[in-house]
């Protein structure tokens, strides 16, 4: 038996996930080198992140919170293969350090061997971003196996983009099975892509960042310029709700937001020619933002042939843990 962990770590909660491969009745299947491998989640169980309580009070309560997970599941640390981390921004290649993200007290520090000497862990411990680890997961067990299905074209030859509109905006490329993590780390962070010249301020210090137009957060604002000033605070998922039932100050809204996602993706398809997106987060689900993208992609792509198919993802919440525990394998 092969046992993971892949764990999960965003700016307010940290998921850890127990993965068991190959017993025959698991509910993912991996494709890697053409060859597939089933993949079962057994058990996941998650803390606050409580990023205000720093550094050193972080890695006790993960590891905590390792053991605590261990234990309920009757195994020790050295029955674990291998692990891995999704960490809510940039990770260096080499040094696994995190080098910017929204969670300041991991920026710059050792976690990775921190973590392996707190918990005694004899083999590597792997870290990435943790959109890339969504893209990775979806790739190899989720969206990939669809396209390979629709088109025949395998997992091991695939180009992919995953891009997560959720709280923020990220992504992550996939490369025949692999992620592509750029000379420093900053692979993928298509969030911060300037997509409107003069745009809106981000916390990142640039203007116009993709994340400004296409995180759930955007969709809010955006409303509440239109309101005018009234106090009636509305989140973006009954904002999609009110344009379907026609509302004409949510439709503006939602078609607005449909406008500047199809932008963002054709500057995307243009640079590095995928052969799908899929994309993940909360506002992912809404249907509506799927409607004539495909279309508005294959009007301006450069290169012609197969429009990029644009999936909403194919895996459950667990892709992110998921894609942290299959990457280090
Ligand atoms: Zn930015």
């Amino acid at each position: 038996m092969e046992y993971l962990l892949g764990f999960d770590i965003g700016g307010t909660k940290t998921e850890v996930s127990l993965f068991q491969l190959n017993t025959g009745i698991g509910q993912f299947n991996l494709s890697r080198e053409d060859q597939t491998t089933d993949i079962k989640l057994n058990f996941s169980k998650r803390m606050p992140t409580a990023r205000d309580d720093g550094y050193e009070a972080y890695l006790k309560n993960i590891v905590a919170l390792t053991h605590s997970a261990l234990e309920e599941n009757n195994l020790s640390i050295d029955s674990i293969d291998g692990i891995g981390l999704g960490l809510p921004g940039s990770v260096h290649p080499q040094t696994k350090q995190m080098l910017n993200g929204n969670t300041h007290m991991l920026i710059g520090k050792d976690f990775v061997s921190d973590f392996t000497k707190a918990l005694n862990f004899k083999k590597k411990i792997s870290a990435n971003n943790d959109a890339s680890c969504f893209a990775l997961a979806e790739a190899l067990c989720g969206a990939g196996l669809k396209y390979q299905e629709e088109t025949g074209i395998l997992v091991s030859s695939q180009q992919s983009i995953g891009v997560i509109l959720g709280t923020g905006c990220g992504g992550g490329l996939i490369n025949a099975g692999k992620i592509i993590e750029g000379g420093k780390g900053g692979g993928g962070e298509i969030g911060h892509f300037t997509l409107v010249t003069n745009g809106h301020s981000c916390y990142c210090g640039l203007n116009g960042c993709a994340e400004q137009y296409l995180a759930g957060p955007a969709i809010e604002s955006s409303m509440k310029i239109r309101q005018k000033g009234s106090n009636k605070i509305i989140n973006a998922e009954e904002i999609f709700t009110l344009a379907k039932s026609g509302d004409a100050l949510a439709l503006g809204v939602i078609n607005d937001y449909k406008e500047k996602l199809a932008d963002f993706l054709i500057a995307l398809n243009n640079i590095f020619d995928p052969h799908y997106f899929v994309l993940g987060g909360g506002v992912s689900k809404q249907n509506l933002i799927y409607e004539s993208l495909e279309a508005d992609l294959s009007k301006k792509m450069f290169v012609s042939g197969r429009t990029p198919s644009i999936y909403q993802h194919q895996l459950s919440d667990s892709a992110g843990g998921l894609g942290a525990a299959i990457m280090t394998l």
